[in-house]
């Protein structure tokens, strides 16, 4: 059994319409970076086609689906249909791969599910997945399908016990927990960004009791998301005894990402990312948000190589084939409107960071670990 990067032809090309947080490339990017740095077999890389609706009809609802394909395939969609599925509206645009592109994600990950379950596979990364705002019959925040839920989805009936979804998105997974709260077979924890859409993951859902929310301000920082995994997160998933960890990657918690006012570098992503992952031996890596094109395809290349642990690959040079590529990617955003920061392409891990842990996560733990019981 070996681990699988799950891609699809679909990404390269893919983009939502101009002006769009999602109008760039990421997830070919981020398996180019992979393959020029010589870290993965070609025969470790699955190509995937969309799911079919049957698949996508365990969590959505069929005239939502209909609709979403209607879309794709007259590139418009009546009026009364736009608001009723909220597509063609405001961050959701219709573009030309609108249903096939979600429904190859959705289908990566289900897909994930089934070869673990079916041992076929130790670890999966599907970069592509991680679409957890999406509604049950409504697009929202980008997603047009909850490629997460379907997983989860599928993990149940395939008999998983005790799963676990981590969310290290500077959003909340509002979709998911919507879907799973108070569901005894699934735990999920997020840590995110307070006050920033969609808002929800209060510390108040902590009372739920399979739901683990870090509300954190824009202050957070790399001790901090350390102390949390560490003295939480981790004895969390030791205690529940998971038999399946799907994470989210969502890279938009990294110093340069426009759409969180988090700051961390990236060894401290990848140190939450290779401790949850590390937990188990059946995991899932999902992609999420991550809108600065050049530190998002860094981060989920560096997944890859959490995944196999070979952290210390991280630690060599940017071969300049990489160089090149992060170069040529187009963002039409400010922060590059004088050219690229060399630091963002030129090398893996970003300088170190060392802030205090604050008051205010030392006082998040401390509440946390006492309503779960932990200490
Ligand atoms: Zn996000």
């Amino acid at each position: 059994m070996q681990n699988y990067l799950f891609t699809s032809d679909i990404f390269r090309g893919s983009r939502y319409e101009k002006g769009h947080p999602l109008d760039m490339d990421r997830v070919w990017p981020s398996v180019e970076l992979i393959r020029l740095m010589g870290w993965i077999n070609e025969n470790q890389i699955i190509k995937n086609s969309p799911a079919e609706i049957s698949e996508l009809i365990k969590f959505h609802d069929l005239d939502y689906v209909k609709a979403l394909k209607k879309a794709e395939e007259d590139q418009s969609l009546p009026d009364n249909l736009r608001r009723q599925f909220n597509i063609g509206i405001g961050n959701n645009p219709i573009f030309s791969e609108v249903f096939s592109r979600p429904a190859t994600a959705a289908k990566a990950s289900i897909k994930a599910v089934e070869m673990i379950a079916h041992k076929k596979a130790k670890k999966i990364l599907n970069i592509s997945g991680g679409t957890h705002h999406g509604r049950k019959s409504q697009a929202f925040g980008f997603c047009f399908l909850n490629d997460c839920v379907l997983a989860i989805l599928k993990a149940l009936e395939k008999g998983f016990k005790n799963i676990v979804y981590v969310d290290l998105d500077a959003h909340h997974c509002d979709g998911v927990q919507d879907v799973f709260s108070e569901n005894e077979n699934v735990s999920i924890i997020s840590i995110h960004e307070k006050n920033r859409w969609p808002k929800t993951g209060k510390f108040e859902d902590n009372k739920l009791f399979n739901v683990m929310n870090f509300p954190v301000n824009e202050s957070f920082n790399d001790n901090e998301i350390d102390y949390i995994v560490c003295n939480v997160i981790t004895p969390f998933i030791k205690k529940k005894k998971a038999d399946l960890l799907i994470i989210q990657a969502g890279a938009d918690m990294l110093d340069g990402d426009p759409q969180s006012r988090i700051s961390l570098t990236n060894n401290a992503y990848w140190k939450a990312v290779r401790d949850v992952q590390s937990l188990n031996e059946n995991v899932i890596i999902l992609g999420g948000g991550g809108y600065n094109p050049y530190l998002t395809a860094k981060a989920w290349a560096g997944n890859w190589v959490l995944i196999n642990d070979k952290e210390e690959y991280l630690n060599q040079e940017m071969k300049s084939q990489c160089y090149d590529l992060l170069k040529s990617l187009s963002w039409h955003n400010r922060r590059v409107k004088n050219g690229i920061p060399h630091k963002w392409i030129s090398t893996w891990r970003d300088e170190c960071k060392n802030y205090p842990i604050g008051d205010e996560i030392l006082s998040l733990v401390d509440k946390i670990l006492k309503i779960k019981k932990l200490c």
